[in-house]
């Protein structure tokens, strides 16, 4: 299969969607993003890459380093962090509060934002600043030294930051954060305001592929298992309340963030990244969703 001739045709047929749907405006480093940004890159397991459109562009991945976020704490901690946070999709917003009161401060998954403040916690607890941490490994695990925080957003979030603070506090006052909830909230924002590229994106998610040992470096962060839990919880919640649309459409694990970046993995074979801003009504890249929709389609690869 010729992938370059295949990428170029998804591009084609996604053009009617780039700059539909709205780019998130919650906080205005985002809302400036111009909306008919577009691109897909593929990271195959032998080191091939393939693109279209702006692949090395950086955008704010927001949601998307909730995977990244995981892999460390999952890969350092194992087991254990289950106690605090669950494994099931949770059908509601991603920042909704209702669900924690009835489940005692236990978050349902780690890609809602609730259950990405504890996997914070726990970060805090093994580094001394994890956003750093987190910085150094996406740059190893990317190829890429200029991965950063952008400031402004990171600011913005926090100055914007009120459902999260309410949701670390709620889950303080169940005893389920064990660092100071200010901590956990600039940790928790810092990593949204990361910059990348798709690109790099999809280096940096390669490991997921490749059961959990990363082809860029050749290290191994997760095992085997834990590689496809990560996967089957991108699966199941990682595009917000619309993972099962998703898994319909796309049938591949996927982790989005309002930033309008997806991080996709076919199983043994390879990481995509698509990215467009303009978001559809549940907070997933319209145009990216589409793209991924038609790459698994026309190529007959999904993990199903
Ligand atoms: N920074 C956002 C928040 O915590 C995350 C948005 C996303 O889901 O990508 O509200």
């Amino acid at each position: 299969m010729d992938y370059q001739d295949l990428l170029d045709v998804v591009h084609q047929e996604v053009r009617p969607h780039i700059g539909k749907g709205r780019v998130a405006d919650y906080i205005p480093a985002l809302a400036r993003v111009p909306a008919e940004r577009f691109g897909l890159c593929l990271h195959l397991l032998d080191g091939r890459e393939y693109g279209v459109g702006d692949v090395d562009e950086a955008f704010s991945i927001q949601s998307v380093s909730k995977v990244f976020a995981l892999v460390l704490a999952l890969g350092a901690l194992g087991e254990q962090i289950w106690q605090r946070v669950g494994r099931e999709p949770s059908g509601n917003p991603f920042n909704s509060l209702v669900q924690l009161e009835y489940e005692h401060g236990i978050p349902r998954n780690p890609f809602i934002n609730a259950g990405a403040l504890v996997i914070t916690d726990w970060l805090l607890g093994l580094h001394a600043d994890p956003s750093a941490e987190l910085v150094a490994w996406l740059r190893r695990e990317s190829a890429s030294a200029r991965v950063a925080i952008d400031a402004e957003v990171a600011a913005s979030e926090r100055a914007h930051g009120d459902r999260n603070a309410a949701l670390a506090h709620f889950m303080k006052s169940c005893g389920n954060l064990q660092a100071p909830v200010e901590r956990v909230l600039q940790t928790y924002f810092d990593h949204c305001a990361i910059r990348m590229s798709c690109r790099e994106l999809a280096r940096a998610g390669a490991l997921l592929a490749n059961h959990g040992r990363s082809p860029i470096t050749g290290e191994s962060w997760l095992t085997r298992s834990q590689a496809k839990q990560i996967a089957a919880l991108m699966l199941t919640c990682g595009t917000y309340d619309a993972a099962g649309d998703f898994a319909f459409r796309v049938g591949l694990p996927g982790k989005s963030g309002v930033g309008g970046g997806i991080l996709a993995v076919i199983p043994q074979r390879m990481s995509l990244c698509v990215w467009s801003p303009g978001l559809d009504p549940r907070g997933n890249s319209l145009a990216g969703v589409e793209a991924l929709e038609r790459f698994t389609t026309l190529s007959g690869i999904s993990i199903f």
